[in-house]
């Protein structure tokens, strides 16, 4: 009467709780009765108790569903982790019951489990790249595709990049950058998204300069932008911006001979490339 009843209130969550209700039920009824009536007394138990091993084996079912999990799918194991194993494993040992029909309660938890594993690697967004900035620390650039000009007349252009004769007493004869000549005044935009690593009014040369990194197809580029006109910067550094925001006012600060901006370009090597190029390449 007993045991039924505790078998079937043991069949939801707590592996725990069901497995030590099957034990102690088991145990307790049959031994008072085995010293009294000897065989024939025995032989009933074990008919009245038919019903417990088969509840027995329903635990063990679960018990072994976690033993074969441990040795499947790497969140399998986590989930049932959870479960207190010392007391899950415990009767296992004690019983000599048979693991074999464990094998489909198993399948269907951990096929569901896999699948979930899945869902989460589908969904998990590229890690962005994080840049050492001296001045603003750590940063995180996320990938952009987008790139434009930083001007809006790019066709207008005094000077390339490359040897050239120094156009200026102490001006160099390697000009490491790109001079536009849109007008005086015209907005210098950032040529994609990315993060304002410098922004000064004070940078020798070069004037009132900023400069930004982008993440482009996961390689750290960063643009330069020089000679802008004082009080005319829009952003700060570790600012996130976007492809054509605002900068500043092209200007003629610093090293200049007149008002243009002068765009140079680099990798995380420092290196100095042809930033038209690479700009013509990347906006097609
Ligand atoms: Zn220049």
């Amino acid at each position: 009467m007993t045991p039924p009843k505790h078998g079937r209130r043991a069949a939801p969550k707590s592996l725990r709780l069901r497995i030590r209700t099957t034990r102690d039920s088991g145990a307790s009824p049959a031994r008072p009765s085995t010293p009294a009536a000897a065989t024939p007394a025995r032989r009933t138990t074990h008919r009245k108790r038919s019903l417990r091993p088969a509840l027995s084996v329903a635990a063990m079912t679960f018990v072994g569903g976690m033993m074969i999990a441990t040795s499947v799918p790497a969140l399998a194991i986590t989930a049932t982790d959870s479960e207190p194993r010392a007391s899950v494993y415990a009767p296992a040992a004690e019983d000599s019951i048979s693991l074999d029909p464990q094998t489909i309660e198993v399948a269907s938890e951990a096929e569901t489990k896999v699948m979930a594993t899945e869902g989460y690697s589908v969904e998990a967004a590229p890690p962005p790249i994080f840049s050492e900035v001296a001045n603003v620390g750590s940063v995180s650039i996320v990938e952009s595709g987008a790139v434009v000009w930083p001007v809006i007349d790019p066709e207008a252009r005094a000077s390339g990049f490359g040897p050239r004769e120094a156009p200026c007493d102490g001006c160099s004869t390697f000009h490491d950058g790109v001079d536009f000549n849109p007008g005086n005044s015209t907005p210098v935009m950032s040529i994609a998204d990315g993060v304002v690593v410098l922004a000064t009014e004070d940078g020798g040369g070069l004037g009132v300069n900023v400069e930004v990194q982008h993440n482009i197809g996961g390689e750290l580029v960063t643009s330069s932008y020089a000679h802008m006109q004082y009080g005319s910067l829009q952003v700060v550094e570790g600012q996130s911006v976007s492809a054509g925001q605002q900068l500043g006012l092209v200007g003629t600060t610093g090293q200049s001979t007149g008002p243009h901006l002068h765009l140079e370009m680099f990798g995380v090597d420092g290196v100095r490339f042809d930033g038209f190029a690479w700009l013509s390449e990347h906006i097609g």
